[in-house]
């Protein structure tokens, strides 16, 4: 079932994004968490795909026995950097086969032993030219990730914000943003949006912090800033795993609460396959 459709019916709701898992017992595992997280009626969840395809097969499979076990409208990433347009076709064309509807239509980092790939002579430069592709089977809701502070390589917010209305305009359904620590960001960049004529709907992805060093280095990867205020909440709980996690809930508890506060119907969680802290976090919560 098409997401865009969905979420012009549903006033509220929540989303789960999953990694393709490498074992069986992580394929266990998943559906496990996937079971726990069915009670919170999800609009959709997503699976990931490993920058330049490495996981383009767990990919594929994981989606498809999710949809094997579950009515849960479900979603696969696809990145295009270092990608031919034959082999997006045929991956697109299997999804359609098979009912998949939705993709999340990405470029994609330079994974390990490509670092030297140059963009420009890939036959996919941008998100923006997946987009267009995807389009072309009108068949897909086609999603795309946007960036509350911006995305690491681009040179200002203001490009930046140029260059996702161009990837918008060329046919997204949608918007997940990446992670954010302070809301204000977001808000800013909602409002930004919409200045700009940016119309689809933006779902705020929340990464609750339950590894808070494993958070750190990722977050300082992709721009998103910790706040002092929470780093320092972090420090004087070092070495306590435990107590991690649960101020990890309650500063996502705080995070989704002022988001619905805001006027924000709808929430994007990174699970990183774990279904406990999601579930935590959503006990506290009351979105309709
Ligand atoms: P683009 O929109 O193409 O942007 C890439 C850069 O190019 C930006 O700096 C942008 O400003 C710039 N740019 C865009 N268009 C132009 C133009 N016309 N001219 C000049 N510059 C331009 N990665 C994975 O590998 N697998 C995943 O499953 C995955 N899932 C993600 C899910 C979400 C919700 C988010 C937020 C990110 C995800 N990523 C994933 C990471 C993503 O692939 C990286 O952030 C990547 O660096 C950029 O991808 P993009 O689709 O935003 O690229």
């Amino acid at each position: 079932m098409r997401i865009d459709e969905i979420l012009k019916t549903r006033s509220s709701g929540v989303s789960f994004e999953f990694f393709p898992p490498k074992t069986a017992e992580g394929r266990e595992s998943l559906l496990r968490v996937l079971n726990q997280l069915e009670q919170y009626s999800p609009i959709y969840v997503s699976v990931t795909y490993g920058a330049g395809g490495t996981t383009r097969e767990r990919t594929k499979e994981t989606i498809f026995q999710i949809k094997e076990r579950s009515d849960i409208p479900i979603m696969s990433h696809l990145t295009c950097i270092g990608a031919t347009r034959d082999s997006i076709s045929n991956i697109l064309t299997e999804y359609m086969n098979n009912g998949v509807d939705n993709i999340l239509a990405l470029r994609g980092d330079k994974p390990q032993g490509m670092e030297d790939f140059d963009i420009s002579k890939g036959e996919f430069r941008y998100a923006e030219d997946l987009v267009k592709f995807i389009k072309t089977f009108n068949y897909f809701c086609i999603a795309v990730a946007v960036y509350p502070e911006g995305h690491q390589e681009s040179p200002s917010l203001e490009a930046d914000l140029e260059y996702t209305k161009m990837k918008v305009d060329a046919g997204a359904d949608f918007a997940i943003t990446q992670m954010f620590f302070d809301n204000r960001f977001f808000y800013d960049f909602v409002e930004r949006a919409q200045k700009r004529g940016i119309n689809i709907p933006i779902l705020p992805g929340i990464m609750p912090i339950t590894d808070f060093e494993k958070i750190r280095k990722f977050a300082s990867f992709c721009k998103a800033t910790i706040p002092v205020e929470i780093e320092d909440k972090f420090a004087r709980i070092s070495g306590k795993p435990e107590d991690m996690v649960k101020l990890g809930v309650e500063i996502a508890v705080k995070q989704c609460e002022d988001l619905i506060e805001n006027g924000v119907r709808f929430l994007h969680f990174y699970t990183l396959n774990k279904s406990d802290a999601v579930t935590d976090i959503l006990a506290s919560l009351s979105l309709d």
